[in-house]
């Protein structure tokens, strides 16, 4: 049995209990709202979330979902969970700075990675279109000089 009050299911109370302060926020914002209201769209999408959160197969030093490769949530979910993300993301570093920092570095560390993994390819494709353009600039220089020695050579009288 997973005991969910250790330490390793920490950051995954953590996301059950603001992703409705953060739903809630976004309703108050977008959808007239106020206190502890939401509308019941945004009531429907914190039980979505909770539910995916219950669920969550990685509930265990849990990293962000924003960095899952799973993605658990549907489509629509997942488009309406971003805009309440895009919106509360920046508000969440007044109200909880901690958590927020957390996912900020947590989010330069994964980009960083990306980078890493993607760049011996980028590099190998940008070599690739250097050594293609060096190869024309070479051509169209050969021409020129060929066209310059043409006309040098009509210009020297025999
Ligand atoms: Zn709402």
């Amino acid at each position: 049995m997973e005991n969910l009050s250790s330490k390793e299911y920490r950051h995954w109370r953590q996301e059950k209990e603001l992703i409705p302060d953060m739903i809630r926020m976004y309703c108050h914002g977008h959808h007239n709202t106020g206190g502890k209201a939401v509308c019941s769209a945004c009531e429907e999408l914190t039980e979505y979330a909770v539910f995916r959160l219950e669920k969550c197969p990685f509930k265990k030093n849990k990293q962000f979902c924003s960095f899952c490769s799973v993605h658990c949530y549907k489509p629509d979910r997942r488009e309406q969970i971003k805009a309440v993300m895009r919106y509360a993301g920046p508000r969440m570093l007044l109200s909880h700075p901690v958590f927020a920092m957390s996912h900020v570095a947590a989010m330069l560390k994964y980009k960083r990675q990306q980078r890493k993994s993607g760049s011996a390819q980028e590099r190998a494709q940008e070599s690739a279109k250097e050594r293609a353009q060096e190869r024309a600039q070479e051509r169209t220089q050969d021409r020129a000089k060929e066209k310059a020695q043409g006309k040098e050579d009509k210009g020297i009288p025999s």
